[in-house]
């Protein structure tokens, strides 16, 4: 079996399918000899897969990602090498996932006031095992019979301008990268090729990124040949990942399945911090 990396799964920490000990599992299962869970706004499935990971000879390295932006135009940072004990940093992941349950909390609130009232228990349902959205919002507007159709909830009530739309606190790139720098880790720019243009990517990348993720399972090769090339201009580090979200019915992407090449694992390692080897 091809020995391989993965430096972006995610777990039921956050919005993955699979626990952080059965990520380590099918890691071990796809030949990952390197592998970092990187959930949103979480490192709580860290501890748990670090067990796994020491009994299956992964090295696996402390991860998160944090997005930032109007939805549809988001900006993922991811942040490797974080102190998981750092305690301001666990102050913002807080933050960050206290804002998004009030969002939701807010959007229905305002949806009962416009007349349209749906529950938000019944929302988290439709969600499963993943973080609320709109687009389970809006199926529960067609539940309820206040919607034929997401377009219609969309058009009618969610969409940005819309009056069920609320906006979401977040942090700007700089102020991410910032705050896992703190954490004593490295903010690296996750999937750059969905920002499109070279000249906005690199604006983004110097906001404050010390890495890019070339490799990325929503790359094209000309994704991965514009991104390898800003890092080489820039002498960022290089990161790839599936961005596997266990078998997820809208994207079941096999964690390990990314063709990466070898220099990425051993360079991503030679940047680790000093004595993070020791602290683990
Ligand atoms: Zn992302
Ligand atoms: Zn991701």
């Amino acid at each position: 079996m091809a020995r391989t990396i993965d430096l972006h799964v995610h777990s039921t920490a956050s919005d993955g399918i699979l626990s952080p000990a059965d990520v380590v599992a099918q890691a071990a299962a796809h030949g990952v000899w390197l592998l970092a869970i990187a959930d949103h706004d979480t490192t709580d499935g860290i501890r748990e897969a670090r067990a796994a990971a020491a009994a299956a000879e992964i090295t696996l390295i402390p991860g998160v990602e944090l997005s930032e932006g109007a939805e549809e135009h988001e900006i993922h940072v991811l942040g490797y090498f974080i102190d998981l004990d750092h305690q301001p940093f666990q102050a913002v992941l807080r933050t960050l996932r206290g804002a998004r349950d009030l969002r939701n909390e807010r959007i229905v609130a305002r949806l009962r006031e416009l007349g349209a009232p749906i529950d938000l228990e019944r929302v988290k349902e439709i969600a499963g095992a993943g973080s609320v959205g709109r687009p389970h919002l809006a199926q529960a507007l067609i539940e309820a019979g206040h919607c034929a159709s997401m377009g219609e909830a969309f058009g009618r009530y969610l969409a940005r301008g819309k009056p069920g739309y609320v906006g979401r606190e977040r942090l700007g790139p700089a102020e991410a990268a910032q705050a896992i720098r703190q954490a004593g880790g490295i903010p690296v720019l996750a999937h750059p090729g969905k920002l499109g243009q070279r000249r906005r990517i690199e604006a983004i990348v110097d906001t404050g990124m010390e890495g890019v993720e070339a490799f990325h399972s929503d790359h094209v090769e000309k994704d991965v040949e514009l991104i390898l090339d800003i890092a080489k201009a820039r002498n960022l580090l290089v990161t790839g990942g599936t961005d596997s979200h266990g078998p997820h019915p809208e994207r079941p992407i096999e964690i390990g399945s990314l063709d990466i090449p070898d220099w990425v694992g051993e360079q991503f390692l030679s940047r680790a911090p000093l004595g993070w080897a020791e602290s683990r």
